[in-house]
């Protein structure tokens, strides 16, 4: 067997779901790439004898894959271990390098505005830029080019990753099919900014960019249920580190799921009792205006109760013990989430599931900006 025919077999903390092909020797180098990346990112420190204790690589194809990251400034060295080996040795660390490459990460998800970035490896903004838009303005594939122009003008073209889009909605490979909040349809924006840059895009889906911030850089670990909640609702679910998109790139797409359809209110989408219109913090604060102040409270519990009756069924099929929702301190507190916590138990409790634990996402604002560019780098370390 060469060094180039070993390969770990195990799973990939970056892997990008849905890529099924016959493994070619450069297939098996790649591979071993995002394995010893994935060991590293976002804040590991490893030796190169470490990695490969657990890779279970060879020493040779771990300093080859080593040498070639180092050259293209994906890592670094940097400072020795501790402790001494056998040999009296020291190894030399290696962590991800911030200070070379970067990447171009723009936010679609907010409301009236348009955020983007430079940021380092880590997803960290180095220069920022945000437009506002009009109360009824809606943004157009223009106006990202020429934001992504001004976010470039200074950079080495040498040093970009890639450029990350986040944006609401339904995404399959680069194509927006249909994102209500832009309101877009079938618009090609991956080809549209490739064309017009030479730098790979990768377009997320804003929930997904959030999940991937809570996993890297929040308290989460390979298996998660994450839910969104500000003017819709949305979640994303991470299996064994992989995101799952689901069949028709739509997985995660709640909000027009009912869970009261014969008395629940009415929905512009035709049905009644959405996710959306009974759980969102737009429809919760609405209906808060309307009631006195002491009944505000049951308002919030009866948010909770409804989104774990709703999230006791993917709790009990996925086996997810992690359950993390983001949205704004008014709605996502603690009342609504000890109801939550309450119904879920009451819901699952079991001899053969381990308790889920309902919890508030702690990563801020930038959450969705700096998932978009994890999502460059996943992208990137798989598919060079
Ligand atoms: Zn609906």
């Amino acid at each position: 067997m060469t060094m180039d025919e070993q390969a770990y077999t195990g799973s990939f903390p970056l892997h990008t779901p849905g890529k099924i092909s016959k493994a070619s020797p450069s297939d098996v180098r790649r591979k071993n790439r995002s394995l010893i990346f994935s060991l590293l990112f976002p804040t590991g420190q490893c030796s190169r004898a470490e990695l490969g204790r657990r890779t279970g690589l060879s020493r040779v194809a771990v300093s080859d894959v080593v040498n070639d990251m180092l050259d293209e400034g994906l890592i670094r060295e940097n400072g020795f271990e501790t402790t001494t080996t056998g040999k009296g040795k020291r190894g030399t660390l290696l962590s991800i390098d911030t200070s070379r490459l970067r990447i171009i990460s723009i936010d679609l998800s907010q409301d009236n505005l348009v955020q983007g970035a430079v940021t380092d490896l880590l997803g960290l903004p180095q220069q920022r830029m945000e437009i506002a838009l009009g109360p009824d303005i809606r943004i157009g594939v223009d106006t990202i080019v020429q934001f992504v122009d001004e976010l470039r003008s200074d950079l080495d073209v040498n040093r970009i990753v890639g450029i990350g889009i986040c944006a609401p909605g339904v995404i399959d490979n680069g194509v927006i099919r249909a994102s209500t909040a832009l309101g877009w349809h079938d618009v090609d924006l991956k080809a549209t900014l490739e064309r017009r840059f030479g730098i790979p895009v990768s377009i997320t889906n804003d929930v997904t960019c959030a999940m991937l911030t809570e996993r890297f850089f929040g308290q989460a670990g390979p298996n998660l249920l994450f839910v969104k909640n500000d003017h819709g609702i949305g979640s994303a679910t991470l299996i064994d580190d992989v995101p799952v998109v689901g069949e028709h790139h739509a997985g995660g797409e709640i909000g027009h799921i009912s869970i009261d359809p014969d008395n629940g209110p009415e929905c512009p989408c035709g049905k009644r009792g959405c996710m959306e219109r009974l759980i969102s913090a737009t429809a919760l604060r609405e209906r808060m205006r309307q009631v006195p102040p002491s009944e505000r409270m049951g308002i919030i519990r009866q948010a909770g109760e409804y989104l774990a009756t709703a999230l006791a069924m993917p709790v009990g099929m996925l086996d997810i013990t992690d359950i993390c929702v983001y949205g704004p301190a008014d709605i996502i507190n603690n009342t609504l989430l000890d109801a939550a916590q309450q119904q879920l138990d009451r819901l699952t409790a079991s001899t053969f599931h381990a308790r889920s634990v309902i919890r508030r996402c702690q990563c801020g604002a930038d959450i969705t900006l700096r998932g978009s560019a994890v999502s460059v780098v996943r992208h990137y370390i798989e598919e060079w």
